[in-house]
């Protein structure tokens, strides 16, 4: 669909990798001596999954998580050589996958490091396991009382080595942090109990959130994700660095109209014009991913000023209320990131919508081209 033959319409996410470099860095040295587990699932927060992949590998990253097999082998295939691990739910035709592209292993239940053994015996190869216990996101993993049998279990495991041991937080972006304070709490005590079988294994609890603000949640790894890509885990939350914005999601003007006092725009007419308006038209909209709950909410940026969207969001254009300022087919507007001195982050547009900033750029949906820059220039995905 990107056809690099023609002249496609100028509606881009610019993904900027000094900006995630930036950020990786900052984080590193907010936690060390805790390793970093970079998360990169739903390609890279929407950022790009090979990309983002190979650059948090040059930065040093200790390791890679991602949701789902696919993106792990998809990384693996790209001639990554870090430790991957899978948080999500396994299926047991998926073992084999996991032991041919050398992929760590969330072993959820005792049924599943059981068939995990099972499979890698079977095809003499060793399995990188990390146990998950469910301290109270109540998703997946063991609880705490089952902790002890299936560390256990995993120890005899012939086949199993025990690299991780993890639980993973509900609550760390908000406030209060009693109930994740708890679950740090009970995760440390299950830990005490079984570390002295698996002394080899790294635990890790802290997602972006846990790690900004729960020092105690910095363990032997954390595991951010939102914040690698310069967000803050939910809208407003105030952080203790300095993280840069790494999607830009930009467009041009593509029409420029006046209409009259009266006049209803977009589909149902749910916006209509107080008085004489100039309204420009840009080429992107909910097929994008940039939602329809942005509809008669959102701003825009043209010539570094902060311009409504008005009407409904189309799934291919949206409509701008410029007022009575000036504004030309081919300007710039950007409907994530900074211009001029005028920034709109994706925390604003979550907070519009009712949703956090990861749900914002994980949206953007295929349909816009990700460009990658480095040292201000543009580089391909297979040269970072
Ligand atoms: C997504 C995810 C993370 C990263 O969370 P952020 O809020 O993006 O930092 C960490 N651990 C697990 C298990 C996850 O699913």
């Amino acid at each position: 669909m990107h056809d690099s033959d023609i002249t496609p319409r100028p509606t881009v996410a610019t993904i900027d990798l000094d900006a995630l470099e930036h950020n990786f860095s900052v984080l590193n040295s907010f936690v060390a001596p805790a390793k970093v587990m970079a998360v990169i699932k739903a390609n890279a927060y929407g950022h790009g999954l090979l990309a983002c992949g190979r650059q948090l590998e040059r930065c040093g990253a200790a390791a890679l998580g991602v949701a789902f097999l696919e993106e792990g082998v998809a990384l693996r295939k790209a001639g990554l050589k870090l430790p991957i691990l899978v948080l999500g739910g396994i299926f047991e035709g998926q073992i084999q996958d996991f032991l041919t592209y050398d992929l760590d292993i969330t072993a959820s239940s005792l049924e599943k490091l059981t068939a995990i053994n099972a499979r890698a015996a079977e095809s003499g190869k060793r399995a990188r396991v990390h146990l998950k216990i469910d301290t109270g996101m109540n998703r997946i993993g063991v609880r705490a009382g089952s902790a002890p049998a299936l560390v256990e279990a995993a120890v005899k495991a012939s086949h199993c080595d025990v690299v991780g041991i993890f639980s993973h937080l509900a609550t760390a972006d908000e406030e209060p942090l009693d109930d994740a304070r708890e679950q740090v709490a009970l995760f440390k005590e299950v830990l005490s109990g079984v570390q002295s079988l698996i002394p080899d294994a790294v635990p890790h609890i802290a997602n972006s959130a846990a790690m900004l603000r729960i020092k105690e949640s910095q363990l032997g790894m954390v595991r951010p994700g939102v914040a690698l890509f310069g967000n803050e885990p939910s809208p407003g939350l105030r952080l203790p660095v300095e993280l840069r914005q790494v999607m830009k999601l930009e467009s041009r003007v593509v029409f420029f109209k006046v209409i009259p006092a009266g006049a209803g725009v977009s589909y149902g007419h749910r916006w209509r014009a107080e008085k004489q308006s100039r309204l420009v038209t840009i080429p992107l909209g909910y097929g994008d991913g940039y939602t329809r709950h942005y509809s008669n909410v959102a701003s825009v940026l043209i010539r570094g000023k902060r311009y409504p969207v008005v009407g409904s969001v189309c799934m291919d254009q949206l409509m701008v209320n410029i007022g009575d300022d000036e504004a030309y087919n081919g300007d710039e507007v950007v409907l994530i990131g900074a211009q001029g001195g005028e920034k709109i982050t994706a925390g604003e547009l979550a907070e519009l919508s009712g949703t956090v900033p990861h749900e914002v750029t994980t949206a953007i949906s295929s349909r816009v081209p990700r460009r990658f820059i480095r040292g201000g220039k543009q580089i391909k995905e297979s040269q970072v």
